[in-house]
């Protein structure tokens, strides 16, 4: 049976209208001013707006980081992601070693397969670069993984600024996309060597030993790299002004860049490490959460365009596990924030409410932007005949405040316990089907892998 969507303001990137939408199938197949009921059932959307299912293009549902496993699965993960409107993931799947990239992909299918409840799709990392992994980049295209991942910081990670080269050119000749976790890994890695020999153990030497220099150092490396050989590229959770002027400039001079921020870098700043009692160590992430005026640079950004998405980077290890590890020694506190849960409503209340972005504006950050430049538009990230019925039905009123006792995510703790927010997804549609209502997941496990094609603007 059809649904009618009814009584609610169409929102895309560039439009905002009074529109009635039909899901049939997977499928929207009308839009229309006070569409006839006919024998659909009826979803009343008043006063609320009807958005493209969010899209978080950095998650790392389910990871061991070598040492500690994140609190959250895929299974529960995603529960917490589309109950609050995220529709589709785009995970970091991450090879061990001396494994090739089709074993990688293996584990992140069996991974989600049958467990998540939003659709999902991968980024492959390459942390080494060898004749066999140069050999699977055109075969992670034809399964449809057409984004990569490097790292220019940790050592378990990251390659050289050779072997990043010549897997730039592998990506090129394929049309695939690169997005880089930008530090310099060799120099934290001498600051940390120095800090604790110091005696400074505290989770608040984190930031400390990750300055604002050695992220914009990483970017401007990074994108020089990629000039070179003239492949446009993505940079994951750009963190710093000063990462964001080289961007400027680089775009400047006619690169193609991609710039995602993370909400944390948005709304939370680097005094939270001096809190008492380790609790600093609960926000311990790479990049580090920074200053206030990184975070206003970064609004303006937003506002600007010169930031493209905003993605969660969410991975959650409990506070108990960032104190098992981490307690002597800062540097082994396990890294990450939850945050896939939160990121719809922390964006719209610091943003939209505020002022700061429209709605249409807030779309093309959550879910357009990153739709197109991964390759899943128009299947996904805009309302449109045809396109998957993934839909949010986003309350703009609603009142809430996000705590521990009832976030979905699997953590000890959140980063933003207490923190009151405006706006909530009432309903959310996967491909269709109502899948969560009023925050709770009612259909879990009807995610599944999406295939993607490439990105041809890119
Ligand atoms: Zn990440």
């Amino acid at each position: 049976m059809s649904i009618l969507v009814k009584g609610g303001v169409v929102v895309n990137s560039h439009t905002r209208r009074q529109l009635d939408v039909r899901l049939d199938g997977e499928k929207i197949v009308e839009l229309g001013a006070d569409l006839a009921v006919k024998d659909s059932e009826v979803v009343d959307a008043s006063g609320c707006f009807i958005l493209p299912g969010f899209i978080d293009a950095h998650t790392h549902l389910e990871l061991n980081n070598g040492y500690a496993d994140t609190s959250d699965n895929f299974t529960t993960g995603s529960v917490a992601a589309v109950a609050k409107g995220t529709t589709t993931v785009i995970d970091m799947a991450t090879p061990d070693r001396g494994k090739s990239l089709a074993d990688c992909l293996a584990t992140w299918n069996a991974l989600a397969e049958n467990k998540a409840s939003c659709d999902y799709n991968y980024h492959m990392s390459i942390i080494e670069w060898t004749p066999a992994i140069a050999k699977e980049i055109p075969e992670m295209v034809k399964a449809g993984v057409t984004s990569f991942k490097m790292y220019l910081a940790y050592d378990n990670l990251r390659t050289t600024d050779a072997e990043l080269y010549e897997a730039m050119k592998a990506i090129k000749s394929v049309n695939g996309m690169l997005g880089v976790h930008c530090e310099n890994g060799e120099i934290i890695n001498q600051l940390q060597k120095d800090y604790l020999a110091a005696g400074k153990t505290g989770p608040e030497n984190h930031p400390l030993t990750r300055p604002n220099a050695l992220e914009a150092e990483a970017v401007n490396r990074y994108l020089t790299i990629a000039n070179t050989v003239g492949l446009a590229v993505n940079i994951v959770h750009l963190s710093t002004k000063e990462s964001l002027a080289v961007v400027k400039r680089a775009r400047a001079h006619g690169q193609k860049v991609y710039v995602e921020t993370c909400p944390q870098y948005l709304t939370l700043t680097d005094d939270l490490y001096r809190l008492p009692d380790f609790e600093g160590a609960k926000y311990v992430c790479s990049p580090p959460l920074r200053s206030q005026a990184d975070q206003e640079a970064l609004w303006q950004g937003v506002i600007a365009g010169d930031v493209n998405t905003i993605s969660t980077d969410h991975c959650d290890f409990d506070f108990a596990a960032k104190e098992k590890f981490g307690k002597a020694d800062f540097t082994k506190i396990p890294g990450g924030l939850p945050g896939v849960e939160t990121r719809p409503a922390i964006v719209y209340t610091t943003g939209v409410a505020t002022g700061k972005i429209s709605i249409e504006r807030f779309v093309a950050l959550l879910s357009e932007n990153i739709a197109k430049q991964f390759a899943l538009y128009p299947q996904k990230g805009v309302i449109q005949l045809n396109s998957d019925a993934d839909i949010v039905v986003w309350d703009p009123e609603a009142q809430d405040v996000i705590s521990q006792q009832t976030q979905l995510q699997h953590c000890d703790y959140s980063a933003y316990e207490g923190f009151q927010t405006t706006g909530k997804a009432k309903f959310v549609f996967l491909r269709g089907k109502k899948v969560a209502e009023d925050g709770k997941v009612i259909a879990p496990r009807t995610g599944r892998f999406v295939f993607r094609k490439v990105n041809q603007e890119a």
